[in-house]
């Protein structure tokens, strides 16, 4: 048993059983059965019933229509896929049950409102297509029109799926499984969409991919070698007319996206320099990007992360964006101009995205409003101005951002002519086109406009006519115009008045010209709404003409905006101009760490550190001090400042000389990773066994307490061992940084000549230790833990009985402090070293002292501790 319009609903339900569907019914969108269930609860709004015809009751939920954009983020937010079903013919006119389909899908990857996309961020789709061990990888953003493609081996995908970061991944049905395990290596938690496995296949790929683009081949794209590549690319394609049913044609064109042209920063690498993301999962607060980020514009915010997650490898452009940035550094006057004209341009490519989205179902505009283009009009007027202002620029890039520019005077004075300089937030509001842009429209609006007067001279007629001198005329919902005569009168109304309602003290009349005025009136006004969703969407189209010019503009743009905000970030922040080459050296005096020097506590000042690094003399760095004393700060800021340089941005140092790296690898001890799960101790392993697999003498390492995971001479013996092999190895010898306490590892410099001791120095006042901050040459002779423990407010009994602890252990040391400084031979160094690590029984006790977190003992769980301690002497 059901209703039409539950048969209806129900049909159309089927199509999309996966999403929910949001069916439109007068001036409410609303959910039926188990949408309904869910939605109520996601949105926290009322489960309510329908009689439905004799049948059971069923279970409804619904919200007004214009509440759409505060609750279609909260459900796609949620991870549903929502599909809005629309009434596509007025209810007024519609025969029978109204007209109704879905106009839009809209999933986590798929979203073109601004209202539910965060607009410094991108938003990608992607496809993924597994044969054998390779990936094609294709993704894109339909809020933007970008749209790429690539192929990688299957071991490269867990990072290049973070650098994306997709908010969803689109796969085919029967590989689910390796989907699954891929995932597990990333950070990413993408909603996952399966579709059949017929949409992976090239020849349906070429078909709808060459259809789209309008060409034979997809040669011109450079991407024809990528077979896989393609086959993920279609299957994007397929899904987002699926999902838009529209024509996209704001996509114009998919690029190859290249990999070996990028430094390659591995997730290890993303998380432990807190590029984009903190330790505490923050991203507006203490990453890079939130200290180098003063872009003005969305396109830029997007670009600038693209170029903190993705450093360039090549000589060449990166001292091109440096030339820029440096002239904009110098010019104090042009960086001022243009960066508050940057403030005043929109989202240039989210506009014309939703400029260009033709729907393909009659009745509905696409997805822009009239706002967006005034949005655009006023974005593009800002354009001859950036034009002139560069003009004269010495910078290659920035003239020919100048060059390049466009200004398409056309579109402007299009959208100035057509539409309202302060239009309502849909077309459907009304009042969207100007006055004298179409001269129907004028006329139609004249005869609404009129009518107050229109009615205002019959009355006077009336009045005259009939002689009675109250009679008004006057409007309500039900009968429309109509002529009130009081009861006192009611014998001078003439008989052409047809009376239609009695009220206490007068009677309603209506008369046959009234009635075919009011027809005018109405039709008029029924006129100008199709009118003006006619016009508007015919500027639409004739803007989407421009989709390309706009794009680029968009890209040129936000390449400026970067430029403008690395030269004031550098200006505000004191950096330099870095020089990079293609050589072996790294050189940094005085440099900083661009984020702990912004959040350190009022009073303290960042103490600026040296470094030099190349692959003849000074490979290997072995840093030593106790906790706290600096190091892992010192090691992020070579790692920091490297990629700054490599970016194209100034640098946190007074003098820096870069030689390109091809990649940054870091490894950060256990304790001060926070990512649980897996034995700390395996997840290290893992990362070191990547590092030494894949590192090259261009490579970056920096090592943070590798082997802390593990008892301490586990743990000496494979950092020892692995700092071996990265001298050693020819295929290796990578510019290495290792910090750690373990101060053992000093002796590799006595047997290695590439590899150099430095010390994070602490000076020693009384019983206490001060932290300078200041790595220097030599190395640290003891550790410094109970010191450090002691100032933590251990108890004295602790500390005093640890010490004399220390001294025992330290009378069986292999190398009393001060007496390695000549240089033994190898042979005996390592034999002696081998037996300190079965000697030192009681070394376990001392680390497990120098283990205890004290900040959160009670005094009495310190005492029981220091009981069990003594119990096992
Ligand atoms: P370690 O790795 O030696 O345990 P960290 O590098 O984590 O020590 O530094 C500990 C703290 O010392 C940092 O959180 C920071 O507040 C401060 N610090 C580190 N380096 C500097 C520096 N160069 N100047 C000022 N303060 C610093």
């Amino acid at each position: 048993m059901s209703t039409p319009l539950m048969r209806q609903y129900r049909k159309i339900k089927a199509q999309y059983p996966d999403a929910i569907v949001l069916f439109r019914m007068g001036d409410f969108y609303e959910t039926f059965e188990e949408d309904a269930k869910i939605t109520a609860k996601v949105l926290g709004i009322a489960l309510t019933r329908r009689a439905n015809g004799a049948a059971a009751d069923v279970p409804l939920a619904g919200f007004p229509h214009h509440a759409l954009e505060t609750y279609l983020p909260k459900l796609v937010k949620a991870g549903y896929k929502v599909a809005i079903c629309e009434q596509l013919e007025d209810p007024k006119f519609a025969k029978g049950i109204v007209k109704r389909d879905v106009i839009e899908i809209v999933t986590p990857g798929v979203v073109i409102s601004d209202k539910l996309l965060d607009n410094r961020v991108n938003n990608f789709v992607c496809a993924l297509f597994f044969k054998s061990d390779k990936v094609g990888v294709a993704f894109a953003d339909v809020s933007t029109g970008e749209f790429y493609a690539t192929e990688v081996k299957i071991d490269d995908l867990p990072n290049l799926l973070d650098t994306i970061t997709p908010s969803e991944i689109l796969y085919s049905k029967s590989l689910k499984n390796v989907v699954e395990q891929v995932l597990e290596k990333t950070q990413i938690k993408p909603f996952l969409t399966k579709l059949e496995d017929w949409v992976f296949k090239y020849d349906y790929a070429f078909e709808i991919l060459t259809n789209h683009f309008q060409t034979q081949s997809l040669k011109g794209f450079g991407i024809d070698e990528f077979e896989l590549g393609i086959i993920s690319a279609g299957a994007i394609l397929h899904y987002l007319q699926e999902t838009q049913r529209a024509k996209l044609s704001h996509i114009r064109k998919i690029s190859r996206y290249d990999t070996g042209d990028y430094m390659t920063l591995d997730p290890a690498t993303k998380r432990n320099l807190e590029i984009t993301v903190s330790y505490s999962g923050e991203t507006a607060y203490g990453t890079l990007f939130s200290v180098i980020d003063k872009t003005q514009t969305p396109m830029g915010a997007r670009l600038l992360k693209k170029w903190v997650l993705r450093p360039l490898r090549k000589l060449e452009p990166i001292q091109k964006r440096l030339e820029a940035v440096k002239e904009l550094y110098e010019n104090q006057e042009l960086r001022k101009e243009l960066y508050k004209i940057l403030g005043e341009i929109g989202d240039l490519e989210r506009l014309i995205s939703r400029i260009a989205i033709r729907a393909h179902l009659p009745g509905t505009t696409g997805r822009a409003n009239p706002r967006d283009m005034i949005n655009l009009k006023e974005s593009l007027k800002k354009i001859p101005k950036i034009k002139s202002l560069l003009a004269n620029s010495k910078s290659d890039t920035l003239q020919k951002i100048s060059k390049f520019l466009n200004p398409l005077t056309d579109v402007i004075s299009l959208i100035e002519l057509a539409i309202v300089d302060d239009p309502p937030a849909t077309v459907a509001d009304g009042g969207v086109i100007k006055d004298g842009y179409n001269a129907e429209l004028d006329e139609l609006r004249y005869i609404t406009k009129s009518s107050k007067e229109f009615i205002a001279n019959l009355q006077q007629k009336e009045r005259e006519r009939t002689g009675i001198p109250s009679l008004k005329i006057d409007y309500n919902s039900v009968f429309g115009y109509y002529i009130e005569v009081t009861k006192t009168h009611l014998d001078k109304v003439p008989p052409d008045y047809i009376r239609k309602q009695t009220l206490v003290n007068a009677e309603r009349f209506i008369t046959p010209e009234l009635k075919e005025y009011e027809e005018k009136i109405f039709t008029a006004e029924e006129k100008i709404s199709a009118l003006e969703a006619e016009l508007f969407n015919q500027v639409r189209e004739k803007i989407s003409e421009h989709t390309e010019a706009i794009q680029k503009n968009a890209q040129l743009i936000a390449m400026l905006d970067c430029f403008v905000s690395l030269a004031e970030v550098a200006v505000e922040n004191n950096y330099t101009c870095p020089i990079v080459d293609d050589g072996d050296v790294i050189e940094i005096k005085d440099g900083r760490h661009p984020v702990v020097e912004k959040i350190l506590p009022p009073g303290e000042k960042f103490v600026p550190n040296s470094v030099y690094l190349d692959n003849s003399e000074n490979q290997i760095l072995i840093i030593t001090g106790p906790n706290m004393s600096g190091k892992s700060v010192f090691l992020r800021q070579v790692g920091l400042i490297v990629l700054l340089a490599q970016i194209g941005s100034f640098v946190p140092a007074s003098y820096a000389r870069v030689g390109i790296v091809d990649r940054i690898f870091t490894r950060v001890g256990a304790s001060d990773n926070i990512a649980g799960g897996e034995s700390t101790f395996l997840v290290e392993m893992h990362e070191m066994a990547n590092i030494l697999n894949n590192a090259t003498p261009k490579s970056l390492i920096l090592l943070d307490e590798v082997g802390r995971g593990t008892s301490t001479f586990d743990g000496i013996s494979i950092a020892w061992a692995i700092t071996e092999y990265i001298h050693e190895n020819p295929k290796l010898r990578a510019k290495t940084i290792f910090a750690t306490h373990y101060h053992e590892l000093n002796e590799l410099a006595e047997l290695y000549p590439r590899i150099k001791n430095f010390k994070a120095d602490v000076r020693e006042v009384g019983d206490k230790v001060i932290f300078l901050h200041k790595i220097v040459p030599g190395y640290a002779d003891h550790s410094y833990g109970i010191e450090v423990a002691k100032m933590a407010g251990l108890p004295k009994e602790v500390t005093e009985r640890a010490k004399e602890i220390l001294a025992n252990l330290e009378q069986k040391e292999l190398t009393p402090q001060g007496k390695v400084k000549k240089k033994i031979s190898k042979e005996v160094l390592m034999q002696k070293f081998q037996i300190s690590l079965f000697e030192l029984n009681d070394d376990r006790l001392r680390q497990e002292i120098l283990n205890l977190d004290i900040d959160n003992m009670t005094p009495l769980q310190a005492l029981l501790k220091l009981q069990e301690l003594r119990g096992r002497i």
